[in-house]
């Protein structure tokens, strides 16, 4: 994949109307901190297209940007926020089932999990709701720079056996800092957009 054009074109909060994309839409989850952002910039390949979400208060919305005309890159909001309040951290829930379950045109999720932790309690119900909607997540393990080389296959089996991971289920090991695992993202986005 070559990123010729990238926009961001639609911002849902909580209370909007989902677009009817006639493209199709490719999503990414995770929860706050994990690196989607940096994760999401790699990816297109520019400095600060999606905001990084040092800053707390950002808000939770579902941000759908328009690659080359071809697909939409579907943000999701980050969950999980310690400091959030409870409010806001009702909401992301719902917002993000409401998607998983109403969008017609998501063709396939990505599901980010910091290859320093063990999965959370969200990050485990955010991998049963994609499964119960149908959908077989891509893991990202992040911030793989963050650890030696001798942790990485252990890491890797920690994220597996946490989410309860099916036994085909792909892990992409990737750094926003030396972008390794970037092409692989790149060919899984190339399949799954020729199916
Ligand atoms: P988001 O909340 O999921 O969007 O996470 P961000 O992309 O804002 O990243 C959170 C923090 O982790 C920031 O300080 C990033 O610079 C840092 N970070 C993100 N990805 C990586 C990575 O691959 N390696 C390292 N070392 N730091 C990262």
């Amino acid at each position: 994949m070559v990123i010729k054009s990238v926009q961001l074109e639609t911002v849902c909060g909580i209370t909007s109307k989902l677009p009817d994309n006639i493209l199709p839409e490719i999503a990414f989850a995770g929860k706050s901190n994990v690196g989607k952002s940096s994760l999401i910039n790699g990816i297109m390949n520019r400095k600060s297209l999606a905001r990084t979400s040092s800053q707390p208060g950002k808000t939770q919305t579902i941000n759908f940007y328009n690659v080359n005309e071809v697909f939409y890159l579907v943000d999701l909001p980050g969950y999980g926020y310690a400091k959030a309040n409870q409010e806001v951290k009702a909401q992301w829930g719902k917002m993000i089932e409401r998607y998983l379950h109403s969008s017609k045109q998501l063709k396939a999720v990505f599901l980010l999990i910091d290859i320093r932790h063990d999965p959370s309690a969200n990050d485990k119900q955010m991998y049963q709701w994609m499964r119960h909607y149908g959908f077989d997540p891509i893991i990202i393990a992040t911030k793989l720079d963050k650890i030696n080389r001798s942790q990485i296959q252990k890491q890797l089996k920690a994220i597996r056996v946490g989410l309860e991971a099916q036994k085909d289920t792909i892990i992409i090991p990737y750094s926003s800092l030396s972008k390794q695992g970037r092409e692989e993202i790149y060919d899984l986005l190339d399949s799954i957009l020729s199916e």
